[in-house]
């Protein structure tokens, strides 16, 4: 017998998440100069990371020896002070894919299921399914969620329902009151988790009041990152807001140093530095704008989005892909979303979104 054939069919089955081509890889294949690239592909910040951000780290590398707080105590007395919750309601991730999977793991097993929307975060199936648990899709609506078919969807064994306000590939958000709605009619004994990556760049009066319903709905858990408007990728941090209890067992199915020693750091001086964050949203509000200006132009259709990227269709997805990649430009498939027609651009500093949007016309003329 293969050892390999041993894994559980639920495990050899996944499809492995696809990320964005990174630079270093494009630069090789094509002999490129890193230089030369555009990376719009993967919804990082354009703006990079605070300076301040950048010398907490720099302060902190002597200590790097030392295992990190497992409890992070600093960053966590800091979100709660920012977000009026208790800190034993907060847990941090590496990177909030990481609390995704606490949810699966915490909550699924094999004879249990998972709700979430057709175009939703691709994490969301793969968390699922590493657990045995069955993913149920719930086709979309206008490409966004459609809460009325997701409450028809859970079942009995249903234990998880997950939510991206907004949602990535798709921009979409559903309306606070759709959301306040649909959490009412949600069981109480189903954990609803709204991963809230891209909720900074919502405008204000759009941004859901989901801290606050915490202490309405005890099988709530709100998600967000340092990965997009606070520019920490690459170093993994996200965390999660629920009831004590829930975040007590979603803790348990943590490792005891998930998040390192330099990403606390930085996600606290990050915290810290909001006029670089609203410079970030800014610089993505003014960028949404030429983008989406230039497919009106073009007569290109697009997924009107919510997010620091957005979903534009072309008839010749892959084709496109590939002559954006020669020109040195690297944007995201998004066929494993269900939309073998549409590309995703990440939204980049002014002139990186002219180079997309000269390479997007440069590409046009050669499939004509
Ligand atoms: C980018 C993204 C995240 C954040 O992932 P991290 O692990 O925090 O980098 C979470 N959810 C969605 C929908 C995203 O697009």
């Amino acid at each position: 017998m293969n050892l390999c054939d041993l894994a559980p069919s639920y495990v050899s089955a996944i499809a492995p998440y696809q990320p964005g081509k990174p630079i270093s890889e494009l630069a090789r294949e094509m002999g490129m100069a890193e230089e030369h690239i555009v990376k719009l592909a993967s919804n990082e910040n354009p703006m990079g990371a605070s300076p301040r951000v950048l010398a907490a780290i720099e302060n902190a590398l002597m200590d790097i020896a030392r295992y990190p707080d497992g409890n992070g105590y600093d960053l966590k007395s800091a979100l709660a002070a920012k977000y009026g919750v208790a800190q034993d309601q907060i847990v941090l991730g590496n990177g909030s894919n990481d609390v995704l999977e606490f949810a699966a793991r915490a909550f699924m097993s094999p004879g249990t299921s998972a709700v979430y929307s057709q175009h939703a975060f691709a994490v969301y199936p793969l968390v699922t399914q590493a657990v045995g648990a069955k993913g149920i899709e719930v086709p979309a609506k206008d490409f966004g969620h459609d809460p009325q078919a997701m409450l028809a969807a859970i079942a009995q064994d249903t234990r998880v329902i997950f939510i991206a306000n907004p949602n990535n590939p798709t921009g979409t958000i559903l309306s606070s009151n759709a959301l306040a709605s649909f959490l009412e009619q949600v069981p109480s004994s189903v954990l609803v988790v709204l991963d809230e990556a891209y909720y900074e760049f919502l405008p204000e009066n759009l941004k859901p009041d989901s801290v606050n319903w915490l202490s309405k709905f005890p099988n709530l858990v709100v998600m967000r990152t340092f990965s997009k408007a606070y520019g920490l990728a690459g170093l993994r941090i996200g965390f999660a807001m629920a009831h004590p209890d829930v975040a007590a067992m979603l803790n348990r199915v943590r490792q005891p140093f998930n998040v390192n020693s330099l990403a606390q750091v930085a996600a606290l001086a990050a915290l810290q530095d909001v006029p670089f964050l609203e410079q970030c949203i800014e610089v993505n509000r003014k960028g949404m704008e030429q983008v989406t200006q230039a497919f009106n132009r073009l007569e290109i259709s697009f997924i009107p989005s919510f997010g620091n990227f957005v979903s534009f269709r072309i008839g010749n997805a892959m084709g496109m892909y590939q002559s954006l990649l020669k020109q040195g430009v690297i944007v995201r498939p998004v066929a494993n979303y269900g939309m073998p027609e549409y590309l995703r651009v990440s939204i980049g500093l002014e002139a990186e979104n002219t180079r997309f949007l000269q390479a997007l016309e440069a590409g046009m003329q050669e499939q004509i």
